[in-house]
């Protein structure tokens, strides 16, 4: 390691072009833990954790006007473990409110650029842990993943991205937003990395019940890289799916879902790319298709959108959030807070998560989704193998395809629109309707702009996900945005 002074002005430089932390601790104490002896198998790394994970005495804003000034009185089990293997926390990280957005810019704190070209976004809703990775500011930060927020930041930044098995990670002392949906993830400068802080946060926690081990018969974390089948996704299926059923149904809006699923001409070439690298290094690449995911954007809304509209219920400034100086009543203290506290973005999906809640509506909405949902994970099941490994003869070890349709995206008249951006989570949300893992990782750069692929797997298979990343970026060094430099001991 250089000295802390030179690492110190590296990380203020990048830092005040990119805004990717919330809070960033103090110079003295980032010097003092810098030069600390090693101990525990992560020894004396950094790392960066997302504003909506709880660290004990640090800042818990979640993006969030309503939340800034509040204090985590307790630490997610992720962190703790992390910590207790020597890693310690450089700060918080900067996030789309409550983690509902595609580009950090919907974050009511500031704004988060990315490294490789600071007039674009970094991603979201985990962007500013992706820009902190990129820019080497750490080796690793941890995120969240309900719809992509882990995978597209990654991609949009490239590093590597990986949302777990529903489950793997505990959740405690991750703020809800679509509890059956999402959980807490790694962001990170190399593959190995990654697995290592993966091994390290994952399995069944007392505090989350809904957290468990790998069954075992799952592949291991750390197995042989066997030869491997790839099914490829045809990403133009799916747009045509979704423009046929937009001209049958005569709707403007699945039209403009169509158009925002075409995948740019940078990232199609990033795709193909992928495809001959993954063949060159041995793997068997077959097509595949996902007849439900058509329905995919649609049925993550609908229940993200009614959980949260639950889940949020919380931040009404009597349990937890900033209380307004003065109110008539309880009710309009509520009012008043929420009104003030919550962004344009997280008031549109409460709406629309009472909406498909509404009592007489429930079969139309939210229960129509979770059908959508058992037919996207059977889809899935049926290629890669059910979770509770009974089905043994899958007919491919993990599924190729897109992040995102389109790199890091502009501010300017050419931004995608809010409607185009979450028509483009097609790609991401499913891993998280069907519980499934997936890695993002950069397997090309275009324009000036990384691109990311992911692979996703059955149920407790991230050891083979990471097998294949890991042939991949030993063939192909992952890249780095100009003015890089790299602190940290691989
Ligand atoms: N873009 C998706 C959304 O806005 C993903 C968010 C996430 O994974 N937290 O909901």
């Amino acid at each position: 390691m250089t000295s802390p002074e030179e690492f110190l002005s590296y990380c203020k430089e990048w830092e005040a072009k990119i805004g990717a932390f919330i809070e960033l601790k103090d110079d003295a104490v980032i010097a003092a833990e810098l030069k600390q002896a090693d101990t525990g198998a992560l020894r004396r790394l950094p790392f960066a954790v997302k504003d909506n994970i709880a660290v004990k005495d640090l800042v818990l804003s979640c993006g969030s006007k309503l939340l800034a000034a509040f204090r985590s009185p307790y630490t997610a089990t992720a962190v703790r473990k992390l910590e207790d293997q020597g890693a310690w926390i450089i700060g918080k990280t900067n996030l789309d409110e409550f983690g509902m957005g595609s580009s950090t810019d919907n974050s009511a704190i500031q704004r988060t650029n990315n490294p490789w070209d600071q007039s674009r976004v970094s991603g979201g809703s985990s962007g500013g842990s992706a820009a902190a990775v990129a820019a080497g500011l750490v080796p690793f930060a941890l995120g969240s993943d309900t719809g992509g927020s882990i995978r597209q930041p990654a991609a949009f930044c490239g590093i590597v991205g990986l949302k777990p098995t529903y489950g793997a990670v505990s959740r405690f002392g991750l703020v809800a937003y679509a509890s059956s949906l999402e959980g807490i993830g790694v962001l990170a400068d190399t593959t190995e990395r990654c697995r290592q802080v993966f091994n390290t946060i994952r399995g069944k926690d007392p505090m989350d019940e809904t957290s468990l081990a790998a069954p075992p018969a799952a592949p291991p974390l750390y197995g042989k890289a066997d030869p491997a089948v790839i099914g490829v996704l045809s990403a133009e299926s799916i747009a045509k799916a979704i423009a046929a059923a937009a001209h049958d149904e005569g709707d403007a809006n699945l039209e403009v879902a169509a158009q925002a699923a075409l995948l740019e001409d940078e990232v199609r070439c990033g795709f193909e790319t992928a495809k001959k690298n993954l063949a060159a290094l041995g793997y068997t690449l077959v097509d595949v298709e996902i007849p439900s995911l058509k329905y995919g954007v649609p049925a993550y809304y609908t229940i993200a959108t009614a959980e949260a509209s639950a889940n949020l219920a919380r931040f009404d400034s009597i349990r937890y959030g900033k209380r307004p100086d003065w109110a008539e009543n309880p009710d309009d203290l509520i009012d008043k807070a929420r009104s003030d506290g919550l962004g344009d973005e997280v008031k549109l999906r409460i709406l629309l998560g009472t909406f498909v809640l509404r009592a007489g509506f429930q079969d139309r909405y939210y229960l129509r989704a979770q059908r959508i949902r058992a037919g996207i994970r059977r889809n899935f099941e049926a290629l890669l193998g059910d979770a509770d490994y009974n089905n043994t003869a899958p007919q491919c070890d993990a599924i190729l395809l897109p992040v995102f349709p389109t790199r890091a995206f502009d501010r300017g008249p050419s931004a995608l629109s809010p409607f185009a951006q979450k028509a483009a989570d097609l790609y991401t949300c499913c891993a998280n309707l069907a519980g499934l893992p997936a890695l993002a990782f950069p397997v090309s750069v275009e324009g000036g702009l990384p691109v990311g692929m992911q692979v996703l797997g059955r149920a407790f298979a991230e050891g083979t996900l990471f097998n294949i990343v890991n042939a991949y970026e030993k063939a192909h060094p992952f890249p780095h945005p100009s003015g890089y430099r790299s602190f940290w001991p691989a």
